[in-house]
């Protein structure tokens, strides 16, 4: 079944794509150990960032070593920072380790990004089909057809009333 529903996933690159924004994997800082040998340096907490340099273009860079869905995740939520217009001439960046993407979360910039990256991977329409049309309920099927963690998916259907 999961097969024939590959259509119904959303590509987060797509979309920064569309908004002129570049999307890039965080480079591997390697370095020379004494005794180790080659260490690779970016951090495992963090996520991804979003950047605007001083020429005006706009940068979303993830964390490569992390779950495919995690990084899907990683890119919406630095695009919702964008399309939510966090970035200003005050703020240029937005980093995000681990901690952004917690519920509850104190900073309200994290939880609208947090909500539209949401909306961005899972849209209702798409969901809605699935469920009411297709009869899927499992949560972790209905993740497994998004691309998204099952985390994700619950937090999603809980924001649309759907379950408790
Ligand atoms: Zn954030």
């Amino acid at each position: 079944m999961v097969d024939t529903m590959d259509t119904f996933y959303i590509d987060p690159i797509y979309i920064a794509n569309k908004n002129n924004i570049n999307v890039k994997p965080i480079k591997s800082k390697k370095t020379k150990g004494t005794w180790l040998g080659e260490i690779d340096l970016i951090d495992d907490d963090l996520c991804g960032y979003i950047e605007k340099d001083n020429s005006g273009k706009t940068t979303i860079y993830y964390n490569p070593n992390h779950h495919e869905n995690r990084q899907r995740f990683t890119i919406a939520h630095e695009l919702a920072h964008f399309l939510l217009g966090h970035l200003n001439e005050n703020q240029k960046e937005y980093r995000d380790f681990t901690n952004s993407f917690q519920t509850p979360n104190s900073d309200q910039k994290e939880i609208e990004a947090n909500k539209l990256a949401a909306k961005i991977l899972m849209p209702e329409d798409k969901l809605y089909f699935l469920i009411y049309k297709k009869g899927i309920t499992s949560v972790k099927e209905l993740a497994k057809i998004m691309r998204v963690s099952e985390a994700a998916m619950e937090y999603r259907l809980k924001n649309l009333g759907w379950i408790r």
